[in-house]
């Protein structure tokens, strides 16, 4: 394959395909397709729930990062041709047509077969996802007159975050002290209900005991519910049905949302490539879908060995890969051997709330205050692109990174 004229395209605009594309701006032709026009920084998304960020500050356009020399294809991939090497975009008249290709279409939300679970719960992976849920929570604030009971309350304003993982410790925390800042805002009796609900017998369950110390501190000072051991059977429109020791129980909601799990993309169902039961691509240690020289996998969707287990799924995995996936394009091009790597933890770090959270580095815990400072800080220096660290490093500092309030609608900014 000769440099200039190999035609590189990279599906998807996550970690994985955003940091390659970043790798490879001076290498072959290389062009970009995303169902979005926007990356986007997921681990700061429940920032951008509680609006201590601004979406342009974790999900820059793709046009503001990439090198002129990468082209961009806004569309949903929705067909690869391996033979041929054609891409098939929805509502594009034309293929795109490569000589190496990159798998980088990462994961959707996971409903694990529920019933309702699809059409009634609040996904949380997407910019869009996070409005909704905002609006959401301010919806069910306006319908709280002052004079309410208590008790009445807290069952119009019981959420549902289903799955105990990092996410919904995240998630969990930030929702309740968004909604206890807005009852004193408001002046509203008694206090909204947010609740965990996990099937295994603890909160995070892959996280070491350093951590989970604080994890259990936060969501007791937020008064987070944790239901562990218990299992959603069901999602209706504005109710949940768990069940817990074999006993069924349906509660009102006034959202429940889904961050229990993960699947690939539904185009990854579609290829006609080794896969394992969980559907992820089976990838070598260079990064190349086995059987095709030509095609890489990276990120979620990849089935990547050797790594240490708490990595998979993670952002961190997809953007340490990224950089030996740029490197293997490079020597596929310049027929040099391909490399491969172990990938380690770069530390661990967790929202808590609007007011704290936890890193973990180098075997120390940090928390608090403190850590939420150093957590945004880390942040910034993963964000994609010297100039784009260099415009939301100032904005923090200079304008501040306090949440926004649920003000009533017609309120909002
Ligand atoms: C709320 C949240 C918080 C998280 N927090 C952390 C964290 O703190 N630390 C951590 O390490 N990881 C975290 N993760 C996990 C992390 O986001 C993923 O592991 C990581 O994004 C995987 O990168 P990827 O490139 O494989 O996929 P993604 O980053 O998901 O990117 C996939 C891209 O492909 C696009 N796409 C999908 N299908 C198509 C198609 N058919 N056609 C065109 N484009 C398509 C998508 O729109 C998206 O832009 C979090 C995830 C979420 C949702």
């Amino acid at each position: 394959m000769t440099d200039k004229k190999t035609r590189i395209v990279i599906v998807g605009g996550g970690f994985g395909g955003v940091f390659t594309a970043l790798d490879l701006t001076s290498s072959g032709d290389v062009t970009l397709i995303s169902d979005e026009d926007h990356f986007l920084f997921t681990p700061m998304l429940y920032e951008y729930l509680s609006g201590e960020v601004e979406a342009w500050h974790i999900a820059p356009a793709y046009k503001e990062l990439l090198d002129e020399n990468v082209n961009f294809v806004r569309g949903e991939v929705t067909g690869i041709d391996l033979d041929t090497r054609e891409v098939v975009i929805e509502g594009h008249k034309n293929s795109v047509t490569y000589d190496i290709l990159i798998l980088a279409v990462g994961g959707v939300t996971n409903y694990a077969g529920v019933e309702g679970a699809d059409r009634h719960a609040f996904p949380f992976r997407k910019l869009a996802h996070a409005d909704r849920l905002r609006s959401r929570m301010v919806e069910a604030l306006d319908h709280i007159p002052p004079s309410l009971p208590p008790q009445d309350v807290h069952r119009a304003l019981t959420f549902a975050v289903v799955g105990g993982g990092a996410s919904g410790v995240e998630l969990s925390t930030k929702m309740a002290d968004l909604l206890r800042d807005a009852f004193r805002r408001r002046a509203l009796h008694g206090e909204p209900r947010v609740m965990i609900v996990e099937m295994s017998d603890r909160v995070v369950p892959g996280m070491g005991d350093e951590i989970r110390e604080f994890v259990d501190k936060a969501l007791l000072e937020s008064r987070v519910e944790v239901h562990t051991e218990t299992r959603v059977v069901r999602v209706g429109p504005g109710a949940i049905t768990l069940e817990h020791a074999g006993v069924q129980t349906e509660m009102e909601t006034a959202a429940a949302v889904w961050v229990a799990g993960v699947r690939p993309s539904p185009l990854v169902e579609k290829l006609e490539i080794q896969k394992d039961r969980r559907g992820l691509i089976v990838v070598e240690p260079t990064l190349q879908v086995r059987g095709h020289e030509n095609v890489f996998a990276v990120g979620d969707v990849a089935l990547f060995e050797d790594v240490v287990p708490t990595l998979s799924g993670t952002a961190q995995l997809a953007f340490q890969q990224s950089t030996l996936l740029g490197r293997n394009v490079g020597a596929l091009m310049a027929g040099q051997k391909l490399q491969t790597k172990h990938f380690v933890e770069l530390g661990e770090a967790l929202s808590l709330g609007t007011e704290r959270a936890a890193v973990l580095a180098a075997g120390k815990v940090l928390s608090g205050a403190l850590a939420r400072q150093a957590r945004f800080a880390m942040y910034t220096s993963r964000l994609p692109t010297w100039h784009h660290r260099l415009r939301v490093g100032a904005s923090w500092f200079f304008e501040g990174t306090s949440p926004r309030p649920l003000q009533p609608l017609g309120f909002q900014r």
